[in-house]
């Protein structure tokens, strides 16, 4: 696919083609789908998707998300050695890393109370305060397009709050727009115990619970990569550990109302959450991993009934509870049980798909009764 690049507002298949390029890359890095139609709002509000579009009126706005002045871009780009700053894919790669601060010289995502408060009058609201970049890309607020349209707005785009040239109300709009033209779907939160700890994307059975002959207390479950993961539970963080030797980066989870403790094994790094936090269903927790005794990235599920005591280290299977019965596991479309013990970093089997427009049918058909 190539950008369209003119000096003008562009049609709506115009602005289709670019969008197009823009949700295959951000996808690619693992944004969350409302958090890109959030952006799309706001790039459809500022340039119609032009990357070269400059500002009408002569404000000195330039590009997707007119950057003013033309020369922030121009920085970055410098900063981070992309060439030339007219082209839509460098544009999108320095928006990413100007949410996320990365490296800070070049961040600009701001959300202390002084810069979201100025936009009160124009959908912001306090819990919008104190959002970080990262938070912001994988949605773990679990807000709506049109909400993460106004979080870019107030965060990032910081258009002069003026009633009549932000178009506030727009941005949200098209956000909504472009959350629906991508077929972005949200799990409610009914489904998420039976897909979670990964969300929307394929996963892969690597390891069998109770796995001879080395009686794996846990179900190993891969998407091949650094997949999100998402809390399984209405409850708390009781544990954040280290174990060099076994689970690498580790933490425990207990469900407020059945007592279920979950284990997330291997994590790519320690878990931003403190024991005695409170965790919802579907929350974002931290990242899939390979730390600790590992082969590969992939998540350690190990799940104990903790209602009557705190958790044990066991070789006692009744312990334990298998995390198969208690989740849908995927069981087509190439998606097996198999082994995972070879020294190849990735899980065998078809690569994983992400953000499969067929999740959901899956999850609809496999529900299970209890949980
Ligand atoms: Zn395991």
């Amino acid at each position: 696919m190539a950008w369209i690049t003119d000096n003008r507002y562009l049609s709506q298949s115009e602005k289709e083609n670019n969008a197009n390029i823009i949700i295959a890359y951000y996808r690619a890095q693992g944004l969350e789908d409302r958090a890109i139609a959030g952006i799309l709002g706001n790039i459809d509000a500022e340039s119609t998707f032009s990357p070269t579009l400059t500002e009408d009126g002569g404000g000195g706005g330039y590009g997707l998300v007119q950057w003013t002045p033309k020369s922030d871009l121009i920085n970055a780009c410098s900063t981070l050695g992309l060439s030339p700053y007219t082209s839509g894919d460098v544009q999108i790669q320095v928006i990413l890393r100007e949410i996320l601060g990365n490296p800070a010289s070049i961040n600009q995502w701001y959300t202390t109370s002084a810069f979201i408060s100025n936009y009160y009058n124009f959908g912001a609201s306090s819990d919008m305060i104190g959002v970080t970049g990262q938070q912001f890309i994988s949605n773990s607020m679990n807000w709506s397009p049109e909400k993460m349209a106004i979080m870019f707005m107030a965060g990032y785009e910081r258009p002069l709050a003026n009633q009549q040239t932000i178009h506030w109300e727009y941005r949200q709009q098209r956000a909504r727009f472009w959350f629906e033209y991508m077929e972005g779907q949200v799990i409610e939160a009914d489904y998420i115990a039976r897909i979670a700890p990964f969300i929307r994307v394929k996963f892969y059975i690597t390891s069998e619970w109770w796995e001879q002959p080395r009686n794996h207390r846990g179900l190993d479950i891969s998407t091949g990569g650094n997949d999100n993961l998402y809390s399984m539970c209405d409850g708390t963080v009781v544990l954040k550990a280290w174990d060099g030797d076994g689970y690498g980066n580790y933490m425990i989870m207990k469900d407020s109302t059945t007592g279920m403790g979950f284990l997330y094994g291997h994590m790519k790094e320690p878990t931003q959450l403190n024991v005695g936090d409170t965790v919802s269903k579907g929350q974002f927790v931290g990242i899939e991993g390979t730390t600790g005794h590992s082969t590969g990235n992939h998540l350690h599920l190990e799940m104990q009934d903790l209602s009557n005591h705190d958790w044990i280290f066991h070789a006692d299977k009744s312990v334990y509870s298998n995390p198969a019965e208690f989740m849908d596991i995927p069981n087509q479309e190439g998606i097996s049980a198999v082994y995972y013990g070879g020294i190849s970093p990735d899980p065998p089997g078809p690569t994983p798909t992400k953000k499969s427009n067929h999740w959901k049918d899956f999850i609809l058909s496999k529900r299970k009764k209890y949980y």
